[in-house]
């Protein structure tokens, strides 16, 4: 069977992708959006955004990049003269190609494996923060990530620090730079930093901030997260050979992994932490993949960016888009 042509593809739907489909549906392109599944929305960090303070009109909503993907596609679907010919599409995309002048994207789903080609690709995989291994497992932190005690985007949640007994978990010269930060701008008197059994990397600099400020080095591995997610919250860490660190909010910052596989199978250009070299339009080396979010290299890892790289990669395909019709449309 022929696979369904679409103007533009746009592969995952958190803040970014659903504007991206968004600004598709308004500039009337014929587009897909595809959901992800079960697994990459767990990896995904739309999922674990709970509240968001630093945007106006974000504070009554609850789960709110969720929430508002859920209702902007209820929105679509309700605009009689919107969305002709659009799709969303729950699952993951697991192949993207080349395919003559556009792309052909694979996906499966309890039915089988279905195609679809492209024009034009929008990669909106984001990333995902490093976890600390607790005991051999990232699972014993996410209970306490989910509800706001581990915190990962000092930009969004730095002040909820406030008045607690922070900690910091990394390896390198950020970790010290940011519990500097956290202490100049909210007052912390006192700050642990863990490196969970790593050898920190620190320069001569942050050696320097760390003793300056009197910032406390504990190097052993974290065996054990003390405190009731449910209840009591974060208590401190237990760290091998004993040693416990008392603290009920603890800023995570070891790196990130960048959902870029579909980027690496059309060999579109990579920084060295895996994130998207891109044009001022948002396209990758590989013409006609966009890249927008989170995976964008040199860029704020926030929602309102995100939104805003949507945008100007969508205005720009649809730029393409009109002037090969206008192009069609003059010569007959
Ligand atoms: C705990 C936490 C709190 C935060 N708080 C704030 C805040 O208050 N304010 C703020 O501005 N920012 C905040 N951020 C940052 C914000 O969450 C990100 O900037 C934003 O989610 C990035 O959006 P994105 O669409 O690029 O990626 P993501 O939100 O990560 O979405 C990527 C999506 O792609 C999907 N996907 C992945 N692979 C595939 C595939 N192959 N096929 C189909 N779908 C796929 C996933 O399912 C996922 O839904 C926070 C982040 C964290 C972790």
């Amino acid at each position: 069977m022929e696979s369904e042509t679409f103007d533009v593809a746009v592969i995952g739907a958190g803040g970014s992708g659903t504007m991206a489909y968004l600004r598709a549906v308004l500039n009337r392109n014929k587009a897909a959006l595809f959901l992800g599944d079960a697994d990459s929305k767990r990896k995904g960090r739309a999922t674990w955004v709970a509240q968001v303070d630093n945007i106006p009109g974000m504070h009554d909503l609850k789960r709110p990049i969720t929430s508002t993907t859920r209702s902007t596609l209820d929105w679509i679907q309700s605009e009689p003269d919107l969305g002709d010919g659009c799709r969303t599409i729950k699952a993951k995309v697991h192949s993207l190609e080349q395919d003559g002048e556009g792309f052909l994207l694979k996906w499966k789903d309890r039915e089988g494996e279905h195609s679809m080609v492209a024009k034009f690709v929008v990669v909106a995989t984001g990333i995902m923060d490093i976890q600390p291994k607790i005991g051999g497992s990232i699972e014993p932190i996410l209970p306490f990530a989910n509800r706001g005690d581990a915190i990962y985007c000092i930009r969004c949640d730095g002040h909820q620090t406030i008045g607690h007994k922070l900690s910091v978990i990394g390896d390198s010269d950020t970790q010290v730079y940011i519990a500097a930060m956290m202490m100049e701008r909210y007052g912390h008197e006192s700050m642990d930093l863990l490196t969970n059994g790593a050898d920190p990397s620190y320069s001569e600099d942050a050696r320097k901030l760390l003793g300056g400020y009197g910032m406390k080095l504990h190097t052993q591995p974290i065996v054990r997260v003390i405190g009731d997610a449910k209840q009591t919250g974060l208590e401190g860490f237990e760290l091998e050979g004993g040693t416990v660190v008392e603290t009920d909010r603890s800023i995570v910052s070891l790196g990130i992994i960048a959902y870029n596989d579909l980027l690496q199978s059309v060999k579109a250009d990579l920084d060295a932490a895996g994130k998207a070299l891109v044009s001022d339009k948002f396209e990758s080396s590989c013409e006609g993949v966009f890249v927008v979010g989170d995976l964008v290299s040199g860029k704020k890892m926030q929602i309102y960016t995100g939104w805003d790289t949507a945008v100007d990669a969508l205005d720009e395909i649809d730029r393409r888009l009109r002037m090969q019709r206008r192009r069609e449309r003059l010569a007959n």
